[in-house]
């Protein structure tokens, strides 16, 4: 992509409705724009980064055999009346009219509209379970709108969904889940710890909160030091839970089984949500499978959410520095620029042209800064995008066949060989 086409809109000073850093850097490096409180326009830099998180989360749901639909954002109140949510949800859902005088709503989360779905399916006990998973926009009217896309009033939410025929069915699938949502986060280049969160009525253990550890996080994390040496890749259900972690509504550090010294104390962004809970919707709404012996029961439930959107803010909050964004490479809008070090040579100019002619042939995540500016300004603007590789190609270099490849992440430059950039590129 040609970076002079492209809208990116970049600013100089820190925006000053800009509270934290990932909000502060989002507007600086023209990712996001504001339309009203709580509510963005995505820049085609911002929206790169948003496909790239929902490309992995696809990759980890298929990997599970959790397939994808499509809900609508627009929902009828009927199904919220069935499951009794919608005089309790609040002021956080949007409530429609439409011409009709009919109530409608901008879905606040997906439940009731799925349980619907399942149950006119009519399933068969002999393939149980069921699992299946959206990425949609959401509306929730949050009192307080802040910190840019982490806490906005429309936000890009993966909600998946689990039926399965017994207990244990409804178990399996909680697993698969949680193992899924490790491999996620670590693909995206973060630690998030699962954290114990509350069941509600239903009780045991399964339902746990994904923080990643920030100092801008709402929660207070409570965790056994021990989880960090782990290798998640590596890591089993029954050892992966059962380490303490806890946030502040479950932690007292009267009962806590582990020592201070090896507690951690951290502020944590809560990416992901994972809940069992039963017959909750189903009992409700009548979603039910025919089991063995012509009995019908309902459907046990699972919900698995990934703030999809909010994930954008917290990876720039674990990965900055003072130039800017460190995307980790899984996410970054591209994983290469290509900058002609002085614009009125034409030899450089052309040059850089021609790598970025066929570097765009292997894929399409090789930027080229065209732009009419100083190479100090582009340089500057890059490295607040946080693009994690750049090549600069200048007259000095060319006369030994050599361009200059910047690194992101170590602030190295290093002389490389014209030849080689096809076989660098492709290791990014
Ligand atoms: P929070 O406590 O932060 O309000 P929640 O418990 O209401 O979150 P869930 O209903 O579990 O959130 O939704 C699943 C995920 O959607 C959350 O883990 C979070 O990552 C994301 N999310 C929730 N609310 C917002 C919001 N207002 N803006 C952006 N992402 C959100
Ligand atoms: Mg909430």
């Amino acid at each position: 992509m040609r970076l002079s086409q492209l809208l990116f809109p970049t600013l100089r000073d820190d925006p000053k409705e800009a509270q934290v850093v990932s909000h502060r850097l989002m507007l600086r490096a023209g990712m996001i724009r504001q339309n009203v409180a709580g509510i963005y326009t995505w820049l085609p830099m911002g929206l790169r980064v948003l496909r790239k998180i929902e490309g992995i989360v696809r990759e980890e749901m298929a990997a599970i055999g959790c397939g994808e639909l499509l809900m609508p954002t627009l929902q009828p109140a009927e199904l919220w009346q069935e499951s009794g949510r919608y005089d309790s949800y609040g002021k956080e859902m949007l409530r429609i009219k439409d011409r009709h005088e009919r109530d409608l709503l901008y879905g606040p989360t997906n439940e009731e509209m799925i349980t619907a779905l399942v149950r006119d399916c009519k399933p068969s006990y002999r393939d149980m379970p069921k699992l299946a998973y959206h990425i949609q926009w959401k509306f929730r009217d949050e009192i307080r709108p802040r910190f840019g896309v982490m806490r906005g009033r429309e936000f890009l939410m993966k909600d998946a969904y689990s039926f399965a025929a017994d207990k244990a069915g409804a178990e399996a699938a909680y697993e698969s889940f949680f193992m899924a949502y490790l491999k996620i986060f670590s693909r995206l280049g973060v630690t998030a710890v699962p954290v114990r969160a509350a069941t509600g009525p239903i009780g045991g253990d399964l339902s746990h909160e994904f923080h990643i550890l920030a100092e801008t996080g709402e929660s207070q994390v409570y965790v056994d030091k021990a989880y960090f040496a782990e290798n998640v890749n590596e890591l089993m259900f029954t050892k992966a839970k059962g380490y303490y972690a806890a946030a502040d509504e479950l932690h007292d550090p009267s009962q806590c089984p582990i020592p201070p010294e090896q507690l951690a104390t951290k502020r944590g962004i809560e990416v992901g949500h994972i809940f069992y809970f039963g017959t909750k919707y189903s009992a409700a709404m009548g979603a039910t499978v025919t089991v063995a012996n012509a009995q019908s029961v309902p459907l046990e439930m699972g919900a698995y959410g990934i703030g999809v959107s909010r994930l954008v803010g917290a990876l720039i909050e674990a990965h900055h520095d003072a130039g800017g964004i460190r995307w980790p490479v899984s996410v970054a809008p591209y994983r290469l620029a290509i900058v002609a070090a002085k614009p009125d040579d034409e030899d450089s100019v052309s040059k850089a042209e021609q790598i970025y002619r066929n570097l765009s042939q292997l894929d399409g995540d090789v930027l080229f800064d065209d732009r009419p500016e100083r190479m100090g300004t582009k340089l500057a603007d890059l490295e607040l995008l946080g693009i994690p590789h750049v090549f600069v190609v200048g007259p000095k270099g060319l006369e030994n066949g050599m361009v200059d490849w910047k690194e992101r992440a170590s602030g190295k430059t290093t002389a490389v060989p014209l030849a080689g950039l096809e076989h660098l590129y492709a290791h990014f």
